[in-house]
C-alpha cells in the first residue's frame, strides 16, 4: 500500500493515526522518515495550505535532540504532508497508559528532556501550544537515561498553529487540549511561551499522579478549573518537586519558570529521586461522583459546581448522527451547535464569558456517566487518563468565543498575509 508523496518520498506503512492526519513510515532520499499526511479537510483548505508554506522556514529551522525535526513540507496535489525525523519507539501516552504512573525519576527525566526541547523552540520564537503526552515521543533506540527513561522528543511543532489558521480562529477561537490549556488562553490572551510551561507541568503532574490536575467532566468545566482552581498537593511528592510544579502551574504566566530553567531545576532533582517508586495516589473515583451528581472529575478538587446535575440533560439532547457514539469532548457547549465533522480534532463551542468563568455558568460541567453505560448523545466520562486521551487528549479543542458569527465571517477574508509568528493572535479582535 505504498504511495508517493511529492517527488521525493514514498509512504510505505501506517505508523499511527492522529487527529491531524495519518503518520506513515516513509522513505526519502536520505533514508527512512515519518510522513504525516494531513487530513483531507485540512489539506483542501487553501488558506491553510498558504500558511503551511509560509511557515516552512520557522518549522524547518527547529533542530534539537529533544525535538522531532520537520525535514520537509510537501504540497502535492491534494496531499499536504510533513516529513519528520523517524522516531522508533512509542509516545508518552502509550507508556503512561501501560504503567498508569511513572516513577518520579523517570517522569522528571522525560519532562526535563521536553523542557530542553521547548527551550530551544522558545529561543527561536516558536510556541508549541499543544504540549501533551501524545506529542512526546520516546526514542527506544536512544540511550537509557535516569530512571530507565528513553530520550523524549517533542513533536507536532507548528501543527496546532497551522490548524489554528486565521480563518478558523482569528481571535475568536482558541486551540489546544482542555486538560493542558493555560488559564490565560481560556481568558483570551495570546499564547506565549509560558503556555507550554503550564502544559508541561500538567504533563509532569499527570505522569506522577496518573491524572491531570484539572481534567474530568465537560471541557467547559475543565477550562473553568484552569482559571479558578488551585492544584492540590500530591501525597508523598518530594517538597522541592512539588514547589516546581506549583510554580509552573501558576495562573500568572509571568510567575512560571522558563523552559531552560525548568529543565535545569528538574535535572537537579534527579539524584534525590533515584529508586523512588511511583506515588501512591488515589485515582479519582468517577463512579461515586456519578452517583452523587458531583462531577468534579478528580476527587481532590475544591470547586464543586452546584447545579450541574440539573443541566446535564442539555448535553443528552445534542443530536448526533445515528449509530455514532458521542464521546466526551465532542459535545458542543452551545445548544444546537453541531459537533465538528472530525470530533477527534475539534470541538466548536462558545468560550464561557468572564461572569460564567467566575461561577455564573454553573451546570456546564457534565455529570460523568459510568464508563460502561453511555447514552447516545451523552458525554462519557471516565477518570482514567486513557479516556481523556481518546476524547480530549487527542483533540485540539476549538472554542468559538462569544463573538458574532457575522463578525467572524467579516474577519475571515483579510488575513492572507498574516504574520507567520505568534504575533498574529495578539491583535485585538476588530470591532
Ligand atoms: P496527531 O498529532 O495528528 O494526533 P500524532 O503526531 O500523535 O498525530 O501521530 C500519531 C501516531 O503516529 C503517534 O502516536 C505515533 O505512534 C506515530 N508517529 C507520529 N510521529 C512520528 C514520528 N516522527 N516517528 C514515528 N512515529 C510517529
Ligand atoms: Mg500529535
Amino acid at each position: 500500500m505504498a504511495r508517493k508523496i511529492g517527488s521525493r518520498y514514498t509512504a510505505n506503512q501506517i505508523l499511527g493515526r492522529g487527529s491531524a492526519g495519518t503518520v506513515w513510515l516513509g522513505e526519502g532520499p536520505e533514508g527512512p522518515v515519518a510522513v504525516k499526511l494531513l487530513r483531507e479537510d485540512l489539506a483542501s483548505d487553501q488558506e491553510l495550505v498558504g500558511r503551511f508554506v509560509q511557515e516552512r522556514t520557522a518549522l524547518l529551522g527547529l533542530e534539537h535532540p529533544n525535538i522531532v525535526s520537520v525535514r520537509d513540507l510537501v504540497v502535492d496535489g491534494n496531499d499536504l504532508a510533513l516529513v519528520m525525523d523517524l522516531v522508533r519507539g512509542t509516545d508518552l501516552r502509550t507508556r503512561l497508559d501501560r504503567e498508569r504512573r511513572l516513577a518520579p525519576e523517570a517522569a522528571v527525566a522525560i519532562v526535563a528532556d521536553v523542557a530542553d526541547g521547548l527551550s530551544a523552540a522558545h529561543a527561536a520564537g516558536v510556541v508549541h501550544r499543544d504540549v501533551k503526552p501524545e506529542n512526546v515521543l520516546l526514542d527506544m533506540q536512544g540511550p537509557l537515561g535516569p530512571g530507565g527513561a528513553h530520550p523524549a522528543l517533542l513533536t507536532d511543532f507548528g501543527v496546532a498553529k497551522l490548524i489554528d489558521s486565521p480563518r478558523r480562529t482569528r481571535a475568536t477561537k482558541i486551540i489546544g487540549t482542555p486538560d493542558y490549556l493555560a488559564p490565560e488562553i481560556v481568558e483570551g490572551l495570546p499564547p506565549r511561551a509560558a503556555v507550554d510551561i503550564y502544559a508541561l507541568a500538567t504533563v509532569l503532574y499527570e505522569l506522577l499522579a496518573g491524572f491531570t490536575p484539572f481534567g474530568g467532566g465537560h471541557p467547559g468545566a475543565v477550562l473553568r478549573r484552569h482559571v479558578t482552581e488551585t492544584v492540590v498537593p500530591l501525597p508523598g511528592i518530594p517538597e522541592e518537586l512539588w514547589q516546581l510544579l506549583v510554580q509552573c502551574l501558576a495562573k500568572a504566566p509571568a510567575s512560571r519558570l522558563r523552559a531552560s530553567e525548568l529543565g535545569a531545576r528538574l535535572r537537579e532533582q534527579l539524584p534525590l529521586l533515584v529508586g523512588m517508586p511511583p506515588l501512591d495516589v488515589d485515582e479519582p473515583d468517577s463512579e461515586d461522583e456519578e452517583e452523587s451528581g458531583q462531577g468534579q472529575g478528580h476527587g481532590h478538587g475544591s470547586g464543586q459546581m452546584p447545579g450541574q446535575g440539573s443541566r446535564a440533560e442539555t448535553y443528552d439532547e445534542v443530536a448526533v448522527p445515528a449509530g455514532e457514539r458521542v464521546r466526551r469532548g465532542a459535545v458542543p457547549l452551545v445548544r444546537g451547535a453541531k459537533p465538528d465533522s472530525n470530533r477527534d480534532t475539534h470541538t466548536s463551542m462558545r468560550v464561557p464569558g468572564p461572569d460564567e468563568l467566575a461561577g455564573g455558568a454553573l451546570g456546564t460541567a457534565r455529570v460523568p456517566r459510568p464508563a460502561g453505560a453511555p447514552r447516545p448523545g451523552s458525554a462519557r466520562h471516565r477518570a482514567s487518563a486513557r479516556r481523556r486521551r481518546v476524547t480530549l487528549g487527542a483533540a485540539a479543542v476549538v472554542l468559538v468565543a462569544a463573538v458574532g458569527v457575522g463578525t467572524w465571517a467579516a474577519l475571515s477574508g483579510d488575513d492572507a498575509g498574516a504574520t507567520p509568528q505568534d504575533t498574529r493572535n495578539s491583535a485585538p479582535a476588530s470591532p
